[in-house]
Formats: C-alpha cells, sequence, structure tokens
C-alpha cells in the first residue's frame, strides 16, 4: 500500500484518500476522453459535466437556497479581500469589519486600501493576541454600514465563531479554513468565500457563495473584467479559463463528502476531534496550554497550544513526526504547535495524535 503521512498541516492541507484515489483512476483516461481532465477544453460537455456538479454539490451539501449563486474563482482568499470592497463600496458606501486575527487583519487592511475611512473596525481582539474572539458587547457596528465583513475560522490562532455574529445587514465572510465543517442557516449571508486548499480540494480554486441582492449592489462597469463579480455570475464562472483540474478535485471532495451523509455526518466527526483532542489539552493542563482564552470560542479545525518550554515543542513535532504526523509545527508569530484537523483528517487520524501526546506527557512531564 501506498504510504500516506498523517498529515495536520494547516494550508494546503490532506484530501481525503477516496477523492486522491478517484483521480488517480481517471487521470490518464477522463469521461472516456482518452485525455486527463488537464487537457480537454473548459468548453468540453466533459468538462462541463464536472463543472456543474461541482456546483451543484456545493448547492446541495449547503443547502443553498434559489437565490445564491455559486462562482469558482482564482486569486485565493486574498484576491477576494479586495474584490469584496472594489465590488461592493462604490458611491461612498461604508462597511464594518470584524479583526479577529491574521487573516480578519488583512482583509480589512486591503479593504482599506479600497475603501479607506468608509471601513470601520467594529471589534478588534489584536490586544488579547486574538487569543479570543469579542465578547457581543465588544462589537460596535456603524449604523449606516452596508455589510458586515468578519473571518469564521482564524486559522492562525485556532478562535471559531461557534456562533455568528449578528448584524442587519448582509453577513460577508471569510470561510477559507471551515468552509463546510457543519450545516448552518446561510440566510444572513450576502458573500461567503475561500480559498479551497484547507478543507475542500487543492490550491488554487476560489469557492464564493453571493446572493442575489447582494450581487446587484456590485456597480463596477469600469473594473478590470476579471475582478467583477457579477460577471463571474453572469457566466457561470467561464468568463475565462477556469482552474479546471482544481474545480475536478474540489467535485471529487464534495462527492466524497455527500457519499459520507453530508455536512451533518462531517459535523459529527468533527465534534468528535475536538473532543478527543481538546479532552487531551485539558486533562494535561499543566502540561498543554492552549492559546485560546475562552472554551466557548476554540476551533473545531485549528487547535493551538504550547508545551512548557520550546525546546519540548520541537522535541514533541520532530517525534510525532518519527510516528508519520507531520503540519504541527505552530504559525511562525505563535510558535508552539498547531493540529489543523479539517474534513479530511479522520476521527483515527486524531486518536493517533493523542495516543502519541498521552505517552509524550509520561516521559517529558
Ligand atoms: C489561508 C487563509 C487565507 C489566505 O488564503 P489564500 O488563498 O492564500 O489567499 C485567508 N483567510 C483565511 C481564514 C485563511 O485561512
Amino acid at each position: 500500500m501506498t504510504h500516506r503521512a498523517i498529515n495536520f498541516y494547516a494550508g494546503p492541507a490532506g484530501l481525503p484518500l477516496p477523492a486522491l484515489e478517484r483521480a488517480k483512476e481517471e487521470l490518464l483516461d477522463f469521461a472516456g476522453t482518452g485525455m486527463s481532465v488537464m487537457e480537454v477544453s473548459h468548453r468540453s460537455k466533459e468538462y462541463d459535466a464536472v463543472h456543474e456538479e461541482a456546483i451543484s454539490l456545493t448547492k446541495e451539501l449547503m443547502g443553498l437556497p434559489d437565490n445564491y449563486k455559486v462562482l469558482l474563482l482564482q486569486g485565493g482568499a486574498h484576491l477576494s479581500f479586495g474584490m469584496i470592497p472594489l465590488n461592493l463600496m462604490r458611491g461612498g458606501r461604508k462597511a464594518d469589519y470584524i479583526v479577529t486575527g491574521n487573516w480578519a487583519e488583512k482583509a480589512a487592511k486591503e479593504a482599506k486600501l479600497v475603501g479607506g475611512d468608509n471601513i470601520r473596525i467594529a471589534a478588534s481582539t489584536k490586544e488579547q493576541k486574538f487569543s479570543r474572539l469579542p465578547f457581543a458587547d465588544e462589537i460596535k457596528l456603524s449604523p449606516d454600514s452596508s455589510f458586515l465583513h468578519f473571518t469564521s475560522n482564524n486559522t492562525v490562532e485556532g478562535t471559531q465563531w461557534q456562533e455568528f455574529p449578528k448584524a442587519n445587514v448582509p453577513l460577508i465572510c471569510d470561510m477559507s479554513s471551515d468552509f463546510m465543517w457543519r450545516p448552518f442557516d446561510v440566510s444572513p449571508f450576502g458573500l461567503i468565500y475561500g480559498g479551497a486548499q484547507k478543507n475542500l480540494g487543492p490550491s488554487g480554486v476560489t469557492l464564493t457563495i453571493v446572493r442575489d441582492d447582494v450581487l446587484e449592489m456590485c456597480e463596477a462597469q469600469d473594473l478590470p473584467s476579471y475582478l467583477r463579480f457579477k460577471l463571474h455570475a453572469e457566466k457561470n464562472s467561464l468568463y475565462n479559463t477556469p482552474p479546471t483540474f482544481g474545480i475536478y478535485i474540489l467535485r471529487n471532495v464534495l462527492a466524497y463528502n455527500k457519499s459520507l451523509g453530508g455536512l451533518k455526518a462531517i459535523e459529527a466527526a468533527n465534534r468528535q476531534k475536538g473532543e478527543l483532542l481538546y479532552g487531551c489539552i485539558d486533562r494535561h493542563a499543566g502540561f498543554y496550554k492552549g492559546f485560546v482564552t475562552e472554551k466557548a470560542h476554540r476551533s473545531l479545525m485549528n487547535v493551538d497550544f504550547f508545551l512548557p518550554t520550546p525546546e519540548l515543542d520541537d522535541q514533541f513535532v520532530k517525534e510525532a513526526k518519527k510516528n508519520g504526523m507531520v503540519g504541527l509545527k505552530g504559525y511562525r508569530d505563535i510558535g508552539g504547535i498547531r493540529v489543523s484537523t479539517y474534513n479530511a483528517v479522520t476521527v483515527d487520524n486524531v486518536k493517533t495524535l493523542v495516543d502519541f501526546m498521552e505517552q509524550f506527557v509520561k516521559t517529558n512531564g
């Protein structure tokens, strides 16, 4: 059998094995074409079926109502950071941003390049080093804003909004690192976006979901074509050559997710993984110290913790690697350990890690 690492990388991250095996089987002869999917026209009926299936599976898995469009774009979350204000802030519109981490801060900074003072920071936990989310009474929304932007999962710091912030304007959300980790009510959301490379597929595809009324807010005829959400929606994400191979892999992942029982089943597995991992951290609170200060704000996608010394952190990473587990080193600005437990990480993978953590306390605690 092929050797497979137990992959805890933060992104790009592990993909479900069946989605990769399907790609392997179909690589040289995709849909009877005698070509790989990378080698056929994006206007061919064979590719089109994949494109449509990726879109319809997204709608089905997320339970999207008919007034939402699914776009398959490029440029990662970074390009979206700019496209959102470029499309939505015309006519002096204003927006609120909640800053809860490295990526949320970047989103606000990029938006300010476009919107200047029309971008208001409704809340920030930077003073707390982003070790928690803002509490409801710390969020100050402006009455004249057109949307509220936030980041559902803070990939670097390991916090996650279990309950989304409330506003009476459309929510715009960067879901790069927790897209489809569970079912949720999309109705307060006007636009959701994220690079596929954490929870959904390879890098190069930016999955974007946009509600019709928000699309109508995009008055951007003078923007370069690629930057216009409306154009992509009108052309069903086939305005130019889409990232066909990435979309193909995304399709394989989504089809696999459906076969597991959809987002409800995926959520159950994610919660079980969280209980195992946080259970171990809490049992050995004198040895494993979590970064996040509010238990209710803990992420089920990225789990940050420290060992008693940086030397022990390093030793932990090294020994884990010897045991087949990779990607555990914390983000450079924070240090310590980060365990990314995206959808493709199995409950068994986490059990293996927790067994290792238990053993590590025994020998080094
Ligand atoms: C990784 C990440 C990004 C950056 O994504 P790119 O696709 O590299 O632009 C942005 N936001 C969040 C929440 C992320 O996890």
